[in-house]
């Protein structure tokens, strides 16, 4: 770092931080990103990527992420490796604590993603694409014509079992409570898809695996009895945690947390942004994170010009 004042300041080094770090240096706004681990975020975590567009062979998500930061730095963006701890957005210029001291902003682009809530079963995480998946729209296609089951009731979970019924032979949907919670319309959607075989009053126990997953066992939760399906894949809809805690009480966010934000980005606290999972939207993939990252920069742009 040359020195510690920036026009633009992003907070995660995900795909939605490097495509706004590109798009912003490649405008010449003197741009920062700050990522606590590595390159990619989310990603960074997959193995193989085979639905971002120009990639035909699919590519490894590490990998991937390494290209957005080269390709952002490439155009002159920095990238420091701290973690951001807490934030001043109403003061002007903004100020951004790091673990390695402060950094001044004159806007600051929120890209610190959202997780996905785990079930927390004993080897979940060891069989992360081995069985377990987080994102049917990302891991569905590796299960045709097989059978998976989905875990959750909301509507996130009834979306991802009509997606896997029109790609898997079998979906089964399992839910704690008597009724599911998602709205009418995917309830009677998923009656009449042949396919899809509720399991109400059920919650999930153990994963059944060796090497890779081939079922689950489940807990009734009105008697308490056991019983398990095979499958090839569990993906789990339980929900997911936006990283928000630093922007808490200062963002405005609904109900599950998501920091409220349009396309351009824009937030309640002018010159700050919010783009890629941690915002609300309908679709959270890598090409809507890049996405939000390309429109959020040209506001960005707006809110500096608005200073002079
Ligand atoms: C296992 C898995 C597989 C997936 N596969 C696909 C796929 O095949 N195709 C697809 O389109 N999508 C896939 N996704 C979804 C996709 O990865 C996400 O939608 C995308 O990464 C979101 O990008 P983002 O930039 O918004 O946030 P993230 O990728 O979550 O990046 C946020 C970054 O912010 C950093 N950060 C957070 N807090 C701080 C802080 N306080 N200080 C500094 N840094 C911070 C984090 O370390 C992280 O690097 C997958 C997700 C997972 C979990």
């Amino acid at each position: 770092m040359n020195n510690k004042i920036y026009q633009s300041v992003i907070i995660g080094g995900g795909p939605s931080g490097y495509t706004a770090a590109m798009y912003c240096a490649r405008a010449g706004i003197k741009t920062l990103v700050i990522e606590m681990l590595s390159a990619g975020g989310q990603m960074a975590t997959t193995s193989n990527v085979e639905n971002y567009p120009g990639f035909d062979e699919g590519i490894d998500g590490f990998e991937l992420g390494e290209k957005m930061q080269k390709n952002a730095e490439k155009f002159g963006a920095e990238t420091l490796y701290s973690e951001v701890i807490s934030l001043d957005l109403e003061s002007r210029p903004k100020k951004v604590e790091t673990a390695d001291g402060e950094i001044i902003a004159d806007s600051i682009i929120i890209a610190t993603g959202a997780n996905p809530r785990k079930l927390g079963l004993e080897g979940e995480e060891s069989l992360v694409g081995k069985g377990i998946g987080y994102c049917a729209y990302c891991d569905g296609m590796y299960y045709k014509d097989r059978t998976v089951a989905v875990v959750g009731g909301g509507d996130s979970a009834a979306e991802d079992a009509l997606y896997l019924s029109k790609i898997c032979r079998k979906v089964f949907l399992i839910h704690r409570r008597n009724e599911l919670r998602a709205v009418k319309s995917y309830v009677s959607l998923l009656s009449n898809t042949e396919n899809i075989e509720l399991i109400l009053n059920a919650k999930p126990s153990r994963l059944m695996y060796d090497e890779k997953l081939h079922g689950i066992e489940l807990e009734d939760t009105s008697d308490g009895h056991i019983f398990d399906i095979s499958c090839d894949a569990v993906f789990v809809a339980v929900g997911r945690i936006p990283n928000t805690s630093l922007v808490a009480g200062k963002l405005d966010m609904d109900k599950g947390g998501y920091i409220i934000a349009d396309e351009t980005g824009r937030t309640n606290i002018p010159g700050v942004f919010a783009v890629g999972d941690v915002r609300t939207k309908h679709l959270r993939q890598i090409i809507t994170a890049a996405s939000d990252g390309a429109n959020a920069s040209k506001f960005v742009q707006e809110y500096l010009d608005s200073l002079n």
